[in-house]
């Protein structure tokens, strides 16, 4: 809702601007005049030197004031289309103009304004056709008296704003319209959602100069000036957002679950086979004291994989368990569900047999709840959640389902975020009667910026050390034109199998006919998601790697599919004997569940696969990894993959195959990846070797985002600034009633934008 004050920003652009530019402005996003005032020029040229015709010099870019001395349009000689030629002087000298159009009718608008006699200011770079030189296609604008004439001269050094433009409107129609719009705005028009202390402590001009100053700029210190004030608002608005989810959050009631000594917890932690990391001990900590309270916990808790995460939810869900309530963990795979359940059943030993011949004292019950689970086993576990008997429930996205209960949900545990939006989070969390406590989960590595935007209404802590005893992991990268080298990775597999070890072998395709990576294995990877809304995150994919490198070099082989590897590797001599399973998102859940089986059994020590295997999959006799055509990859979906390696007390040895040339981004960054296992080194990496759009993903890139300037990865500064302004104005002023201009503007954009943008996390 727009308050009548600023009403005026609602007016359809039509009203504005006159029909036919408006629907040509709505092609491109802006359909009234507040969204005009933020469609931002995309960059600012120059007008190069004003000059007189007689110094001109073909190549130059150059601004000239002069007359119109004649013009015509004619057809094309040899092609379809017209061309306008016009002629200008400044009484001594001349020079002309062309303009190329698909026909004379689209050239009248030039005609009409290039009339003989009409001064104007023309600006472009000097090129020359049969002995003559010309400008083609200028920018110009004609003088309607001599004060424009003048005002004009002294604008020649303006930065000149250059606008996302379309194939039905030039970049100088859509600057005339802005300033239509823009001239017709006074103070009282346009909301100033940045609170005035805010502005003064970071020296931030008003909303009305920096529209001024984007869109008619004296100087790129106006430009630079307005974009940071831009970028603020773009931040506050958004942490404003998160600042009152999150205050909405603890405002809500929960149930305190204070920690209880002699109860299942204590008997856990006497049984635990390692000792705690500090970092596990410390998080444990943390998360222990804000379930203890009757303020719902709302944490991110990432960290590197194997880092022991799990171990970390797993003590929080037992002292909800303890208080006598529930815990619910929501995996975004079957697979992963399953070795969930597998890992907390033999961490909890008798602990888990509630009930059953051997069980210990305190004991509950796990159980897992799936789409998979046969009609009798589901109503099983359907009863086993409602009843309260399970004090840990696992599931995949059916534990979002209406008909699933809980008896008393206390805290939710969600494993790798990435995979799930702000939506299901809540939908999980509905099932209790007050507000459960929520523990995110993620092994991907968000640098701090994105953490702080995407998870803003979450406090975050992480995992940072591996448990000790880790052997490490040796990243090597191999040369796929060396036949001996590739030969040496397949006998390096036969020594780990010989030893008790495993080995996964990655193949971006699954068959030989697939087309290259990309939708498939996008679709792939939804598939095996059951269905889930599937945030096409390229955070944790890391994004298709650019194709520069195979442009420069010879024509690259097919790219590595599991069938035609598993085929050639059943084949390979070094292998002989060694059962070779398969592993890719188009499986039958249950092929899934026996190729992980035997894998894991040993039964089939080698597995190749797709990437399906990228996230939190844990086989810690698991020692090798291949990477057939590594540069097809992401680096942080390389260091995801990396993961599931090196996790037991063995060394792990990665094997980097690439086809790419030596010296192109390709290997760059498949030689990043070798050169660390810092996962946050990683991520950094990564976002500094990709798009910002690519970052917010692909609903942000271009289109009418609230987030135009602002660039997640670069601005941490005004980020932190604007979360901290944010959440002490949010504390001090929840309802926002001393700012309803910025109130106005999260009513107006949040909605559809933010919250659509923060679904996509
Ligand atoms: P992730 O953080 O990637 O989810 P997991 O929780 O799956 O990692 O833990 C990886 C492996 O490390 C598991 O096999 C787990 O039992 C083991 N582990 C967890 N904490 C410790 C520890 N403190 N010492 C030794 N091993 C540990
Ligand atoms: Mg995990």
């Amino acid at each position: 809702m727009v308050s009548d004050r600023h009403r005026r920003l609602d007016r359809p652009l039509k009203l504005a601007v006159g029909p036919k530019t408006a629907t040509a402005l709505e092609k491109l996003g802006p359909t009234t005049t507040g969204g005009l005032l933020r469609y931002y020029p995309r960059r600012y040229g120059d007008r190069g030197k004003l000059t007189t015709l007689r110094d001109l010099g073909v190549g130059e870019h150059v601004t000239v004031i002069a007359q119109v001395a004649g013009s015509s349009v004619r057809a094309m000689r040899n092609k379809r289309g017209a061309i306008l030629t016009a002629t200008i002087t400044d009484g001594r000298d001349r020079l002309t103009l062309t303009f190329f159009g698909k026909s004379a009718g689209t050239l009248s608008f030039h005609e009409r304004r290039l009339r003989p006699g009409i001064t104007g200011m023309f600006t472009g770079t000097v090129g020359e056709y049969r002995g003559t030189l010309q400008l083609t296609h200028p920018d110009y604008e004609p003088f309607e008296d001599l004060d424009e004439e003048f005002a004009a001269v002294q604008k020649v050094d303006w930065p000149v704003p250059i606008y996302p433009a379309g194939a039905s409107i030039p970049s100088w129609r859509i600057a005339t319209a802005v300033q239509t719009v823009l001239t017709a705005q006074g103070p009282q028009d346009v909301p100033e959602p940045l609170p005035a202390a805010y502005r003064e402590e970071h020296g931030l001009v008003g909303v009305l100069q920096a529209l001024h100053w984007l869109h008619e700029p004296h100087s790129m210190g106006d430009v630079r000036r307005a974009q940071d004030r831009m970028k603020h608002e773009e931040a506050f608005v958004l942490q404003t957002a998160l600042a009152q989810r999150r205050a909405a959050m603890r405002s809500r009631p929960t149930m305190a679950r204070p920690l209880r000594m002699g109860g299942i917890r204590e008997a856990f932690e006497a049984r635990l086979p390692f000792e705690l990391t500090a970092g596990q001990r410390e998080v444990g900590a943390v998360v222990a004291d804000e379930i203890s309270e009757p303020v719902p916990m709302q944490r991110l808790l990432q960290g590197e994989v194997g880092s022991g995460k799990t171990v970390v939810a797993l003590r929080a869900m037992l002292q909800v368990v303890d208080t006598g309530g529930q815990a619910a963990l929501l995996a975004p795979t079957e697979v992963l569900a399953q070795q969930h359940l597998r890992t907390i059943t033999a961490l909890l030993g008798p602990l888990a047999e509630a009930g059953m011949l051997g069980g210990a004292e305190h004991a509950t019950r796990v159980t897992l709840l799936t789409g998979s689970l046969s009609a009798p086993a589901r109503r099983k576990a359907l009863a086993a959640a409602a009843s309260g008997e399970a004090g840990i429930v696992i599931g995949t996205h059916a534990l979002l389902s209406e008909n699933v209960q809980l008896a008393d949900l206390g805290l939710v545990v969600i494993d790798e975020q990435h995979r799930f939006g702000v939506e299901q989070r809540d939908a999980l969390r509905a099932k209790a009667d007050g507000t459960p406590h929520l523990l995110v989960m993620t092994a991907t590595p968000i640098p701090r910026t994105v953490a702080m935007t995407s998870f803003g209404d979450l406090e975050t802590s992480t995992l940072s050390e591996l448990p000790a005893g880790r052997a490490g992991i040796e990243t090597v990268v191999v040369p796929a034109g060396k036949p001996a080298w590739v030969e040496r990775a397949w006998q390096r597999i036969r020594e780990e199998v010989d030893g008790g070890g495993r080995a996964y072998v990655v193949c971006p395709r699954i068959t030989a006919t697939e087309t290259e990576q990309g939708e498939e294995e996008m679709a792939e990877d939804a598939d095996l998601l059951d269905d889930l809304p599937f945030t096409e995150d390229l955070i944790a994919t890391g994004g298709l790697p650019d194709a520069a490198p195979r442009a420069s070099g010879p024509p690259r082989p097919p790219l590595a599919s599991v069938e035609e590897v598993a085929a050639l590797l059943r084949q390979v001599p070094a292998l002989d004997g060694v059962t070779i399973g398969e592993m890719h998102g188009q499986l039958p859940t249950d092929a899934k569940d026996a190729a992980m089986a035997a894998f894991a059994s040993g039964a089939a020590p080698v597995l190749v696969s797709t990437t399906v295997i990228e996230v939190g999959v844990d086989v810690p006799a698991a020692t090798v990894m291949v990477i057939l055509d590594a540069d097809r990859f992401g680096l942080s979906q390389l260091h995801q993959l990396r993961g599931r390696i090196g996790r037991g007390t063995k060394p792990g040895v990665c094997l980097a195959v690439t086809t790419a040339q030596k010296d192109s981004r390709a290997m760059a960054r498949v030689q990043a990846f070798a050169g660390t296992t810092d996962g946050f080194r990683l991520a950094e990496l990564d976002l500094q070797m990709r798009k910002e759009g690519d970052v917010l993903g692909a609903a942000q890139a271009g289109r009418g985002s609230s987030l135009r300037l602002l660039s997640v990865t670069k601005d941490v500064e005004i980020i932190t600034a604007a979360r901290a302004g944010a959440r002490a104005l949010v504390e001090r002023d929840p309802a926002l009633a001393t700012e309803p201009d910025l109130a106005e503007v999260l009513d107006a954009s949040i909605d559809e934008e933010t919250a659509e943008f923060l679904q996509r996390f």
